[in-house]
């Protein structure tokens, strides 16, 4: 019911900056709601793959932090929230030190992957599959290299970036295969119960419900659901906190991954975007529900 109601809303439009997004149906809603073991509900098309776009910074915030440790992770990327578009350059020239304010920026999300460990982009790649089979229990999860090419051969924007951080120290090695990894990471293909069982490991201390593995220490995921709550909803992430109060992340495809903390993972798919990026209809269910039941952190 909840869903139907928040399609009659959908408005705004397929983000086609990256050519290969522009074909998704802006029709489209589904969600999936993951507490633990067998437990996953949904609604919509539930089979349906999208890719995981920003929502990939999370997953390697957490890889970079396990491999590196807080301290050299931060201080190649701050902890603020900017309240400016997710692909801004504005703050990298006016902020002293020059280092992205935050990981769920493109700036900083692009520092953090050239952190990944990994001899090759092959390898680091496989690492970052690695931690998301072990999330998700679902080891067939890979990356669609049409999108990855797609990104690739029109992330100008990225690219500058990129070029700005190596001339100021934050990024190190050749540009081109830093875009390659990171066009390649945001290509994840998911469906929504992959990306509600992402997020319910997240929201559940790290732990994996089924093998009872811890795949990400409890620290890590407090900082993750932090950032989700600070700036995980682009610039909109105030708004968000206070209509819905669930620590999320979202993604141009159209992607939300929600956490509620020792409770549930929600994966919704909706591809209409609005100005700031996030998915409108999927912005609206989520306000739905967390009314509705009561899901409000604070
Ligand atoms: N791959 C996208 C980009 O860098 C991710 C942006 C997003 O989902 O916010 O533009």
């Amino acid at each position: 019911m909840l869903i139907e109601a928040s399609k009659f809303t959908i408005d705004g439009v397929v983000a086609d900056y990256i050519p290969a997004l522009g074909e998704a149906n802006r029709d489209t809603l589904s969600i999936a709601i993951y507490r633990g073991k067998e437990d996953c509900i949904g609604a919509g098309c539930l089979e349906e793959k999208f890719t995981l776009q920003s929502i990939s910074k999370v997953i390697t915030l957490a890889l970079a932090l396990m491999d590196h440790g807080e301290e050299y992770v931060f201080s190649k990327v701050g902890m603020e929230p900017t309240g400016d578009p997710f692909n801004s350059i504005a703050k990298l020239e006016s902020h002293i030190p020059s280092k992205p304010l935050n990981p769920m920026i493109n700036a900083g999300a692009l520092a953090v992957s050239n952190m990944i460990v990994g001899n090759s982009n092959e390898e680091k790649l496989g690492r970052i599959l690695s931690l998301v089979h072990e999330m998700t229990g679902n080891p067939t999860i890979s990356f669609c290299p049409r999108v990855a090419q797609s990104e690739l051969e029109t992330a100008f924007l990225n690219r500058s970036l990129c070029y700005f951080m190596k001339q100021h120290g934050v990024v190190e090695g050749d540009v081109e295969t830093l875009l390659d990894l990171y066009t390649k990471q945001c290509a994840i293909e998911v469906n929504c119960h992959d990306l509600a069982k992402l997020g319910y490991v997240i929201a559940n201390d790290g732990i994996n419900p089924v093998t009872n593995q811890q795949v990400i220490p409890l620290h890590i995921t407090r900082i993750l659901k932090t950032f989700m709550v600070t700036c995980g909803m682009y610039n909109s992430s105030g708004e968000f906190a206070i209509r819905v109060g669930i620590p999320a992340k979202s993604g141009v495809s159209g992607a939300i991954m929600g956490s509620i903390p020792h409770g549930m993972g929600i994966g919704i798919y909706g591809p209409a975007l609005d100005d700031r990026g996030n998915s409108v209809a999927g912005m609206k269910l989520l306000e739905s529900l967390s009314s509705r039941f009561n899901l409000s952190i604070f």
